[in-house]
């Protein structure tokens, strides 16, 4: 008896899976991530979430466009649909890039479901074990997860305090697959790159013969001023631009887009098909509603304004509460500030006493692909009401000078 219990094996138990894949063996699950899963606790306050605010969310514009397709189009919005995505999402997408100064054929755009299902099918139709993939640094975490999945060999770009530096690639750069890049309001860091260093990168891109996947989830949630144009503006036959409904509708919806020449896309579309088939009709056909009905136009404004509060909300508290020898970026739009602090202060460390004391960030080391930094730390700013911003900027600043008195 006590054998046969010894020997039994739960349903939860790890060891009792088939043979694993290699890809599934050396991906792992990050200690940090584990540890932020505390950060979700009601009692902590976390600057550490890549969630957009759900007083972002424009519920009752999405209820009336939902009741309209289910009426006028139920049938069609229940059914599956094509690969490449619905043509009255493509051509309202295609309408607001115009409206922005980038104007694009409907057909140049693939339909996915979140972009981070963009990077996935470009990690499986553009990389190979060992091929060259360039990564800003630091870089958005979600990104190197998915193309690590492919093996890549990471190479970073220059980058300085005003973001990428194209001036400093190099002939090193040739034989990249591609340059993944954020211009606008990136993640992690929130810094803008200007429209002069995005026409060279177009031209270094040129020059060094790759090709540039331009990912764009921020560029609607500017504060005071539109942002520059797309790189693909600059270099349309080398780029593949990747947008998101996640920051502007819905999240949960699941809904983004690749914008780029045909051909280019070709091969992400035929691997789409073979990964989901398509995206949900349904939610394609909501968001291209509220598209229609000029919702961008409409809601964006109070998004807009909502996060220029929390971002200057959390700004005053940096300034008043940080000690001299940190620094941190001013974004201009988009959800984080970056903050350094003193090298020897190690951010991974010092995690677990944030968390101790009921605050929560992201640490620096998670967004590099090579040589990680550990003294930096990433805040969103945009889910934690303005009185609590204060106090957990103050609880980080008095931990951060514990340390430094140390
Ligand atoms: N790219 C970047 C830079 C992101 O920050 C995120 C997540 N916020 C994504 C892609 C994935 O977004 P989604 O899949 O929701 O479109």
């Amino acid at each position: 008896m006590f054998l046969f219990i010894a020997g039994m094996r739960t349903m939860s138990d790890n060891s009792l899976t088939p043979p694993k894949s290699i890809r599934a063996r050396s991906s792992q699950r990050s200690i940090i991530r584990e540890l932020l899963k505390l950060a979700s606790q009601p009692d902590v306050i976390s600057f550490a979430g890549g969630l957009p605010s759900p007083k972002s969310f424009p519920v009752k514009a999405i209820e009336k466009a939902t009741d309209w397709v289910l009426e006028t189009q139920g049938t069609r919005a229940l059914q599956y649909s094509s690969t490449e995505g619905e043509p009255a999402l493509r051509k309202a997408i295609a309408a607001h890039e115009a409206e922005l100064g980038a104007p694009v054929d409907p057909d140049c755009i693939q339909i996915v479901s979140g972009s981070q299902q963009a990077l996935d099918l470009m990690a499986l139709a553009y990389i190979d074990e060992g091929s060259k993939v360039a990564v800003e640094d630091p870089t958005y975490l979600g990104a190197l997860s998915a193309f690590k999945l492919q093996r890549p060999e990471f190479v970073t770009l220059p980058t300085d305090e005003h973001g990428l530096n194209p001036d400093l690639i190099g002939p090193e750069f040739s034989g990249i697959r591609f340059a993944y890049v954020m211009p606008t309001f990136q993640n992690p860091t929130g810094i803008t790159i200007t429209e002069e260093r995005r026409k060279k990168l177009a031209e270094k891109a040129r020059e060094y013969d790759f090709w540039i996947l331009e990912d764009n989830p921020y560029g609607e949630l500017w504060y005071d001023r539109q942002p520059p144009k797309p790189i693909r503006c600059y270099a349309p036959e080398r780029t593949l631009t990747m947008g998101t409904f996640s920051k502007v509708l819905s999240p949960g919806f699941r809904l983004g887009y690749i914008i780029g020449p045909k051909p280019a896309l070709d091969p992400l579309t035929t691997i789409k098909q073979a990964v989901d088939l398509h995206t949900s009709t349904f939610t394609q056909l909501i968001s291209a509603r509220c598209l229609d009905e000029g919702l961008m136009k409409t809601h964006m404004p109070d998004v807009r304004a909502l996060y220029r509060t929390q971002c200057h909300c959390m700004l005053d508290a940096l300034e008043r509460y940080f000690p001299e020898g940190t620094t941190w970026t001013k974004p201009d739009g988009g959800m984080f500030i970056w903050v350094t602090l003193p090298e020897y202060i190690n951010t991974d460390d010092m995690m677990k006493e944030a968390l101790d004391r009921k605050v929560a960030y992201v640490p620096s080391s998670a967004f590099y692909a090579n040589e990680p930094k550990f003294n930096q730390m990433r805040l969103s700013f945009v889910t934690v009401p303005p009185e609590k911003i204060d106090q957990g900027v103050k609880v980080l600043a008095d931990l951060i000078k514990e340390k430094m008195a140390a």
